[in-house]
């Protein structure tokens, strides 16, 4: 469980609606900083913080920094590594590191791909490919695949930077793939214990 923070004078601001960008929780919050311009005091610029994680979140004149993540978290990610890589995948796209979140969703194919048989070196249409192949995309997944196809190809053979549509279609054919590969199997082995503890329960 990550630490809660109390914050030094923080006040009442005007009540602001938006998705924590660190806790994933929709909220409206009026409490945090107002900061002014240097050279313009009537412009303002505000700090929130969430009341689910306590973190602050900035407000560069609309700008939200950390933003959103994309899609909600997965429960059941038996191996720390893709865990830690699906999140930094997330954390570069919240600041705008599309390019990165790219990346480190081609690595995180990889790493499941690898983890569920197939070899290691192989290109990364061929990690696709393989997911595909052996069932781990569900029949009507297949018109993602031919989309992250196209960008593994491109990724593969243009030294080019990636936008914020390309990252958000990665991410989330990743965060689908997950569910799949963890947290389904995950939810019914925990449902299967729950009928051993208590075989009243259907
Ligand atoms: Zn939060």
């Amino acid at each position: 469980m990550k630490d809660k923070f109390n914050w030094a004078n923080a006040g009442n601001i005007p009540s602001k609606g938006y998705k924590c960008g660190h806790c994933g929780h929709q909220l409206a919050s009026q409490v945090g900083y107002t900061g002014t311009v240097q050279t313009s005091s009537h412009n303002k610029v505000h700090i929130y913080i969430c009341h689910f994680c306590t973190r602050p979140t900035f407000f560069d004149y609309g700008k939200q920094i950390p933003g959103a993540k994309i899609g909600n978290p997965i429960l059941h990610i038996s191996n720390p590594d893709v865990e830690k890589l699906f999140l930094e995948a997330n954390d570069c796209y919240t600041i705008g590191a599309y390019t990165s979140a790219v990346i480190c969703c081609r690595k995180l194919l990889m790493n499941i791909s690898v983890e569920q048989g197939a070899k290691e070196g192989k290109g990364f249409v061929d990690y696709v490919n393989y997911l595909n192949d052996n069932n781990f995309i569900p029949p009507n997944g297949k018109e993602w695949v031919d989309s992250i196809r196209k960008l593994g190809n491109e990724a593969n053979h243009k030294i080019d930077f990636k936008t914020e549509e390309d990252s958000k279609l990665i991410l989330t054919f990743t965060e689908m793939l997950l569910r799949f590969v963890y947290e389904m199997p995950g939810l019914m082995k925990a449902s299967m214990n729950i009928e051993v503890v208590d075989p009243k329960t259907e």
